[in-house]
């Protein structure tokens, strides 16, 4: 490939699923530099009319839940069984490239990662959550577009990635590991309220009963916090390293899309999540704008410098900042 592809040129090697195309092509959707965001814009516009049909799955647990493990066992089956090209990506705003990436790491998914029906991405580096989470929610469409049928996005069970995660995704699967002493200590209410199918790994040996007593507790909770305006989510146990129960939490997921579907749900879904990934793209491009505007930042460096030395307060500071930013994209406009 030339130094500078254009968008057409991704655009054609993503739809004949060229891998260096699609990695290519996630490498602008990555980028902050404003010639690659027009040439991702560009992109994105081309690939749009072949995006939507994938099985699209968060999957969340903290740090030793067994996420890679699952990933990799359940993908492994997915691709090698029945027959799905898979899309493994991930969110997480604390990882970086350079230092401990923890997620979307080839060698914690070796198996897989040596399929060729794979495709595996780290999570975008950036501590901004909604970079990060803008940047692989259209690695997401590029997957698509390119013919992956199913698209794992996988994140840490902390903070507001979970969030973020199931505002792209059909199916929310939370695991659990069994052997984490008391079964609800530290699963926030949140997490349990975004779960659509939760599965406690990590069920085999001696483990497997006290996953079942935790599946049946997380089973009464479930209920309690879902209320009646929404169905609670199916609890089943798994073991990612002998495979058991695997088959029955993609079935769960399946059903649950499908529900979805027959419901009329997924439509009514995703038109809220695009109304969200509208907004989170305002918010991020105004952003951007206004962090690498000079002009305003140098406004922002100056009032910056007041506020620390007490001639002006944050509520001026900030109209300031404001301003400038106004009066610059007037001028970029004209
Ligand atoms: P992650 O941090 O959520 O990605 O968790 P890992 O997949 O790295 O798993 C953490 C540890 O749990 C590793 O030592 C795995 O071998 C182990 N583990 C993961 N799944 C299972 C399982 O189903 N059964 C057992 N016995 N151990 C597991």
């Amino acid at each position: 490939m030339s130094k500078a592809p254009t968008a057409p040129e991704l655009a054609d090697g993503v739809l004949a699923g060229s891998r260096a195309h699609i990695a290519r092509s996630i490498t602008m959707v990555e980028s902050k530099k404003p010639a690659h965001r027009e040439i991702a814009h560009e992109l994105l516009r081309l690939l749009a009319p072949h995006t939507g049909g994938a099985v699209r799955v968060g999957i969340s647990g903290v740090p030793g839940a067994g996420k890679s493990t699952f990933i990799n066992a359940m993908g492994s089956r997915l691709v090698t069984e029945h027959g799905y090209k898979l899309a493994v990506l991930a969110v997480d705003p604390s990882s970086s490239r350079t230092g401990g990436s923890i997620l979307g790491d080839r060698t914690r998914m070796g198996e897989l990662a040596m399929l060729d029906n794979t495709f595996i991405r780290p999570s975008p580096s950036g501590n901004h959550l909604g970079g990060v989470a803008r940047a692989t929610r259209e690695a997401m469409v590029i997957c698509e577009a390119a013919g992956y049928g199913a698209v794992f996005v996988e994140t840490v069970g902390v903070g507001q990635s979970e969030i973020a995660v199931s505002e792209m995704v059909d199916t929310f699967l939370m695991l659990h590991a069994a052997n984490t002493g008391d079964s609800l200590q530290g699963i926030k209410r949140g997490i349990l309220e975004l779960a659509d199918v939760i599965a406690v790994n990590k069920a085999d040996g001696a483990n497997a009963a006290p996953a079942r007593v935790a599946a049946r507790e997380l089973r009464m909770a479930l209920k309690l916090v879902a209320g009646e305006s929404r169905i609670p989510a199916e609890v089943l146990t798994c073991s990612s390293t002998t495979g058991e129960g695997l088959d029955e939490v993609w079935k769960a997921i399946v059903e649950h899309r499908q529900m979805l579907e027959d419901s009329g749900s997924l439509v009514a879904r995703r038109r809220r999540q695009q109304r969200q990934w509208l907004w989170s793209l305002v918010r991020n491009e105004v952003l951007t704008l206004l962090e690498n505007d000079p002009e305003v930042k140098a406004v922002a460096d100056r009032v910056e410098d007041e506020l620390d030395g007490e001639s002006t307060n944050a509520m001026d500071a900030a109209n300031a900042i404001l301003s400038a930013f106004a009066d610059r994209a007037v001028l970029l406009k004209a």
